[in-house]
């Protein structure tokens, strides 16, 4: 039988969902606001109109190309140069995989990537990228099927420190209404310093493993388990947080993410 290439639905929703932000008429206390403080885009921060939404048009353009690469359904990673078979490059079919589904809105670049900053220093912007991420989701699977929906937890003293936990937000704004609600069924057991960016993918899988641990009570067998973080680099936290959500019993894990990032980049 030939091999099945999967299409960009998921591509195609985002670049829907964008095309609706960008045309979204903002309210008239908005307006309102705008005689008095000027809007600036989010990305790149240049003055925009009262009607636009969030983003000038050259960086809603430039979400727009982010978001319609196709991504391997294994790594998260690139499909370019390859094409996918089955939905995962060459180096996932044939291996075993860690999750069931990879899903992310982009890579961490450009536009995308002075979102997330912009969301991880401030605190703003969780609808937009909840909302870019649901998109992505419902291109990759029912969402009625997610029984759980997992932020990647942050350590005790990260969340005081913060006064938040951003995976936490990010996952309320991308659950759709009444399908559920954020389920804190990981725990940290420790601190876990932020990975260094050139720090190897066999480094952070060391210093994360035994990290995480299911919350006291929790029951995820035979369900399907959503986990949800802002940045993925080489995937040790994610694997690590699926290896104990699976070790819990689930029967399918599925990882999405804002921004799928370059190790060393
Ligand atoms: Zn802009
Ligand atoms: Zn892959």
């Amino acid at each position: 039988m030939a091999p099945r290439v999967t299409g960009n639905s998921g591509q195609n929703l985002a670049l829907r969902a964008i095309g609706s932000f960008a045309s979204h008429i903002v309210t008239a206390s908005k307006g309102v606001s705008n005689l008095i403080v000027p809007q600036l885009c989010a990305a790149c921060g240049i003055e925009i109109g009262p009607d636009s939404d969030e983003l000038c048009g050259s960086c809603w353009m430039e979400l727009s190309a982010l978001v319609a690469v196709p991504h391997c359904n294994g790594c998260g990673d690139d499909a370019r140069p390859y094409l996918l078979i089955d939905g995962q490059c060459t180096r996932c079919r044939f291996k075993r995989r860690p999750f069931d589904v990879f899903i992310r809105v982009g890579r961490y670049t450009g536009a995308l990537r002075s979102l997330v900053l912009r969301f991880k220093r401030h605190f703003i912007l969780d609808r937009l990228l909840g909302r870019l991420l649901r998109d992505a989701l419902a291109g990759k699977l029912e969402l009625s099927d997610i029984d759980h929906w997992v932020p990647i937890p942050s350590h005790w003293r990260r969340r005081l420190w913060r006064g938040f936990q951003p995976t936490s937000l990010l996952t309320r704004a991308a659950i759709p209404k009444g399908a559920g609600t954020a389920e804190s069924l990981l725990t940290m057991t420790r601190y876990v310093p932020p990975f260094h960016h050139k720090m190897s993918s066999r480094d952070r899988s060391k210093a994360i493993a035994g990290a995480f641990r299911m919350a006291r009570g929790t029951v995820v067998r035979g369900g399907t388990v959503l986990i949800i973080d802002d940045v993925s680099t080489t995937g040790a936290t994610l694997r690590e947080a699926a290896r104990v959500v699976r070790a819990a019993g689930a029967s399918r894990v599925v990882v999405a993410v804002i921004a799928r990032s370059v190790w060393g980049a």
